[in-house]
């Protein structure tokens, strides 16, 4: 993924004037942090978790971006990752810079005091690095709402009054915004109906398959099923569950309430398919809204919607990319679809600044105008291209440039 992230940046800056500059700037993050989280154990013993933060470029903002809790995580994934911030800033146009944090940690095997540790060492540790005008972190895989508030506690403590602009994706009574939670698969939802409307497909009776169905899939089904939307197949990691015919979202969403821990593969509203297949079945649309890598060079000649919509970071590999590209699938790209999250984090950061805050309505409205105007923006980059991917670095790259241009960094 890293790899990939710095040719991808080598490839688009090369089309600019400063082109060396500028993908010297942009090719390694500006800073990035290691840092050992120590946490008390309820066995007595106290273990150090391998923490990071890559501050990736703040030249029209604060660094902004998530921090995960996962076995998986890698510096080169985070730094990965810290690119695609600040690329997606960039191309929905919301002041802030790319930054994104990680632990080495499965908080499944922690208890919740010792996640708490966890997650108020991260900002101890990390002290006067982060910050509500420096670094604002946010939630991500395996972090929650309930994690941004402990971690705003110990920001606001170290510094004895409240910041609640120091991070986002807090809860709604602690200065969080209405509509954060819904944020990624809400604007998940507003870039598919538009790129649906750009292959004049009609997106009532539009069948859309999610593999996926966390936070970002299931608000994603319920906000394109009010849009007229048939949502026929969606999956965790368990399992997936198709349904040619459309599956009835409200008594499946009911249905997981009521079965705690089980998958949605056992739900008696369709036919168990395996988790990746949900991506190859008969649709309009599918939303891969679950890990990276998923659709590869070797399967993604089984894709058979037109439209293909990245809500996970990642999810498509170069090869499976360009195969989709040859086979003439519209893929609208993470940096884009899936800018719903950091966009929503700014509008609580403006209401945080401001303590005043917007209803439901008002956060929905503004976040469509963001999505859809970045949307046409990377629409027309491409003009007749049609890899709207390379279009959004190459929006977000030239308006970067241009900032670093005039701050005199190049
Ligand atoms: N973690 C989310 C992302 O990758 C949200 C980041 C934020 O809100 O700052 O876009």
């Amino acid at each position: 993924m890293w790899s990939d992230t710095q040719e991808l940046l080598r490839d688009v800056t090369g089309e600019l004037d400063c082109a060396t500059s500028v993908y010297n700037v942009l090719k390694e993050p500006r800073r990035v942090l290691v840092v050992q989280v120590p946490v008390r154990r309820s066995n007595g013993v106290t273990e150090y978790f391998t923490g990071y933060r890559a501050q990736h470029n703040n030249a029209c903002g604060p660094y902004k971006g998530g921090i995960r809790f996962h076995p998986g995580v890698t510096i080169d994934e985070v730094k990965a990752l810290s690119v695609a911030m600040t690329i997606k800033c960039r191309v929905v146009n919301i002041p802030f810079g790319g930054a994104k944090g990680g632990v080495v940690v499965d908080p499944s095997q922690l208890n919740e005091h010792e996640v708490e540790q966890l997650s108020r060492g991260y900002v101890d540790v990390l002290g006067d690095n982060l910050g509500p005008d420096k670094d604002i972190p946010a939630p991500d895989v395996f972090t929650n709402s309930r994690i941004m508030a402990w971690m705003f506690d110990e920001f606001s403590r170290r510094s004895g009054r409240n910041h609640f602009s120091f991070i986002t994706g807090k809860p709604a009574h602690m200065g969080g915004s209405r509509g954060r939670e819904e944020a990624t698969g809400f604007g998940v939802s507003v870039v598919t109906l538009r790129a649906l409307q750009r292959r004049g497909i009609d997106p009532n009776g539009a069948r859309v398959a999610i593999q996926g169905f966390g936070n970002v899939g299931r608000n994603a089904a319920e906000a394109l099923t009010r849009s007229g939307c048939r949502i026929v197949a969606v999956s965790d990691v368990a399992g997936g569950l198709y349904n040619p015919d459309g599956l009835p979202l409200g008594d499946l969403l009911a249905w997981e309430d009521k079965s705690k821990g089980r998958s949605v593969a056992d739900a008696p509203f369709g036919r168990r398919v395996g988790a990746l297949d949900v991506l190859f079945v008969p649709a309009e649309v599918v939303i891969p809204a679950a890990l990276e890598d998923q659709i590869t060079g070797d399967n993604a000649k089984s894709v058979q919607a037109p439209v293909v919509i990245e809500a996970a970071n990642g999810p498509t590999t170069r090869d499976g990319h360009a195969r989709l590209l040859a086979d003439g699938r519209t893929i609208v790209p993470d940096v884009l679809a899936n800018a719903g999250g950091v966009t929503v984090s700014y509008f609580e950061w403006v209401q945080d600044l401001g303590s005043y805050f917007w209803d439901l309505d008002e956060v929905r409205a503004r976040l469509s105008v963001f999505m859809e105007r970045g949307f046409d923006d990377v629409v027309a980059e491409a003009g007749k291209s049609p890899d709207l991917r390379r279009a959004a670095y190459r929006v977000a790259v030239r308006r970067l440039s241009e900032a670093m241009l005039d701050r005199g960094w190049i």
